[in-house]
């Protein structure tokens, strides 16, 4: 049978183009649909650009667990994971490692993660078999969805975006910093997961970043969809944990000193802990009346600021910034800059003219200046 050429037509869908792809057969349907690559290269397209072959770092193997990480692998025990056909895992452990055991299928932890930071050795088969993605393949599914490859590429040749070090099918690595066979090498990968709206869209793609052997090779990339073997898998709306996954691509593949760590997730300030300035009218003459040098300290210790107007707000001149600073009244006698926790607070005499003024930046004591001059 002559295979009819494949024909391509540009869709939006959730906001991402997308090529659809139809093989032109069973009833002109079509049986395809893959995400389009960001770079605009076409999914293991073998013209793409090799990375360079750099030097791997020699400090990147052997990184102990920090006391806080969850222990996936410690050289013994394989009881973090679990088959993914269901059942026990049938990896062999021995020597502080374990194998691939060809044909029984991946594995996957028994937690699932968000955001973390994940720490993996691995080593090809040696003597190596195979050539291209048919020598040592096996692979670090992130999420259980997003594959950093794992592959002999030491001077041995496969498409760019199918490279040790690559995500694979969407971005190669920056460098090919593998070590030979049997050798081991070391993952370190920052990973961090989808966010969706609560309707279900996704806000933010998947961000990776990846060093191999202590080489940055993923520079906080954005995976267009989960991957599959000459496709990408549309993001799955709402979520953003899984499991992570080793590949059984039918190579012996050995891995140990598997450990992450899970990433909090940064804490938004509530309402009430916004404290944004509330802005108070300070009249052309009040202000005129702050304005002046205030000084204080000595030698090292010497810190002077002048404050002058602008039109109708105060400016903050510090000796350690090359542009003053607008600061803004909360009260008629305190000034606060509008973004930083921090600000001048002025004191005045008996008859009401301005005699000092305390500075203070986020959580350090407040700096008493006298006034210098007008
Ligand atoms: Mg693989």
């Amino acid at each position: 049978m002559i295979a009819r050429p494949f024909r391509l037509r540009r869709v939006v869908l959730g906001g991402a183009a997308v090529v659809a792809a139809s093989l032109g057969m069973a009833g002109d349907q079509p049986r395809v649909t893959s995400l389009a690559t960001p770079s605009g290269w076409r999914q293991h397209d073998v013209h793409r650009p090799k990375p360079a072959v750099v030097e791997p770092a020699p400090w990147s193997l052997g990184t102990p667990a920090p006391p806080d990480a969850v222990v996936l692998f410690d050289g013994k025990s394989l009881d973090a994971w679990k088959s993914a056909n269901g059942g026990s895992v049938e990896w062999k452990v021995a020597d502080g490692a374990f194998t691939v055991a060809p044909g029984k299928g991946k594995i996957i932890t028994k937690e699932t993660f968000g955001d973390i930071q994940l720490h993996l050795e691995w080593a090809s088969p040696n003597p190596p078999k195979g050539t291209s993605q048919n020598r040592g393949n096996s692979g670090v599914f992130l999420m259980g969805a997003f594959e950093l490859q794992v592959l002999d590429t030491y001077k041995a040749d496969t498409y760019s975006d199918g490279m040790a070090g690559a995500i694979y099918g969407q971005y190669p690595p920056l460098f090919n910093a593998t070590r030979p066979p049997g050798e081991w090498q070391a993952y370190d990968i920052a990973f961090r997961a989808p966010r969706y709206s609560p309707s279900g869209a996704l806000r933010e793609p998947a961000r990776i970043t990846a060093f191999l052997n202590g080489v940055l090779v993923q520079n906080g990339e954005t995976p267009v969809g989960g991957t599959s073997w000459l496709e990408a898998v549309p993001y799955a709306p709402g979520v953003s944990t899984g499991p992570l996954e080793l590949q059984d691509h039918s190579h012996p593949v050995k891995f140990r000193n598997i450990w992450l760590r899970k990433l909090p997730e940064r804490i938004p300030a509530t309402e009430e802990e916004r404290r944004e300035p509330k802005i108070v009218a300070v009249s052309t003459p009040e202000l005129d009346a702050l304005a002046g040098t205030y000084g204080g300290g000595s030698g090292s210790n010497a810190l002077q600021i002048v404050v002058t107007r602008q039109e109708d707000y105060l400016l903050m001149k510090l000796p350690f910034r090359a542009t003053p600073l607008r600061i803004v009244p909360v009260s008629p006698l305190h000034f606060v800059l509008p973004y930083t926790d921090g600000g001048l607070l002025f004191e005045k005499d008996a008859e009401g003219k301005p005699t000092a003024v305390q500075f203070t930046i986020g959580d350090g004591s407040p700096r008493t200046l006298k006034r210098t001059e007008k």
